[in-house]
């Protein structure tokens, strides 16, 4: 069965596992060996934070030439996408557009991890918050979604963890999940905007890892997706480490196939290409 795996970090990640060899080669080497079929090396190009200096700057060149060599290693056994996952783009855009123009990627993430001027929610301390207050950084994440998503037609592939926030506070709304519905216009915008500029939608399989129980976004979401016509879905399991790469996948497709899903999408040949679920 076709297995496939668009999120993962590599040694260009300042987050990456820095016990592991994390050279895009030893990456490679270790989805080849689990049998994957096309992965999409993906590392954090967050422009707010970089611009800032929160986060130090990453040698695009070097890892492009070390990317580039890794996929020609591997041709013809697994197909490597030199991919990026781009953070906040809006946020600093003619950064944003520099670096898209300056590197040929074949597979662009567009990720949000923090609203502009709020930290990352990954840092955020959800123990004294209110469902109210929890429910209001949700609305604002989704409003900013609809800009992140509008600056990124025509350039983005995939959005990035859609309900990226979930991962982090899920385990503290005491008055049980956010529902699509508690934000049904403001999900109908942002699904409407995908399906109308192909811009696929990633089921990040790190869900499994934190407790979910499902992929982010969970499959309420993801249904509600398919019902307005969306049919592009990748999988990514959002791997800091070797060991982690391909994880939850299988989980994914299983996921997908128990709600009537029959194909993820494949951009092996440059643009999104449906791979049926057999
Ligand atoms: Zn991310
Ligand atoms: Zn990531």
């Amino acid at each position: 069965m076709f297995s496939a795996d668009t999120h993962i970090h590599t040694v260009y990640s300042f987050d990456h596992d820095k016990r592991c060899d994390c050279s895009p080669m030893a990456i490679c080497q270790a989805a080849y060996e689990k049998g994957l079929n096309e992965i999409a090396l993906t590392d954090h190009y967050c422009v707010n934070a970089i611009s800032t200096g929160a986060l130090p700057p990453v040698d695009l060149e070097k890892r492009q030439a070390e990317i580039l060599e890794a996929k020609d290693a591997f041709s013809g056994k697994l197909t490597v996408l030199y991919g990026i996952e781009l953070g906040q783009p809006a946020q600093n855009a003619p950064l944003a557009e520099e670096v898209l123009r300056k590197h040929p990627f074949e597979f662009v993430i567009g990720s949000l991890h923090n609203e502009e001027s709020v930290p990352d929610f990954y840092y955020l301390d959800y123990r004294a918050m209110s469902h109210y207050e929890l429910f209001t950084l949700w609305e604002h994440y989704l409003k900013e979604t609809i800009a992140h998503l509008t600056w990124g037609i025509g350039r983005f592939q995939t959005l990035g963890h859609l309900n990226y926030q979930e991962r982090y506070l899920h385990a503290y709304l005491k008055d049980g999940p956010i529902r699509r519905l508690d934000f049904a216009d403001l999900y109908h915008e942002i699904f409407r905007i995908m399906i109308d500029h192909e811009i696929a939608l990633e089921l990040n399989t790190s869900g499994f890892r934190k407790g979910m129980g499902e992929p982010v976004p969970r499959l309420e979401f993801v249904r509600y997706y398919r019902d307005l016509g969306g049919k592009l879905f990748t999988i990514g399991s959002d791997a800091h480490s070797p060991a982690l790469i391909g994880d939850g996948v299988k989980e994914t497709v299983d996921a997908l196939r128990s709600i009537g899903v029959d194909r993820i999408t494949s951009f092996a040949s440059g643009s999104p290409e449906p791979v049926f679920l057999d």
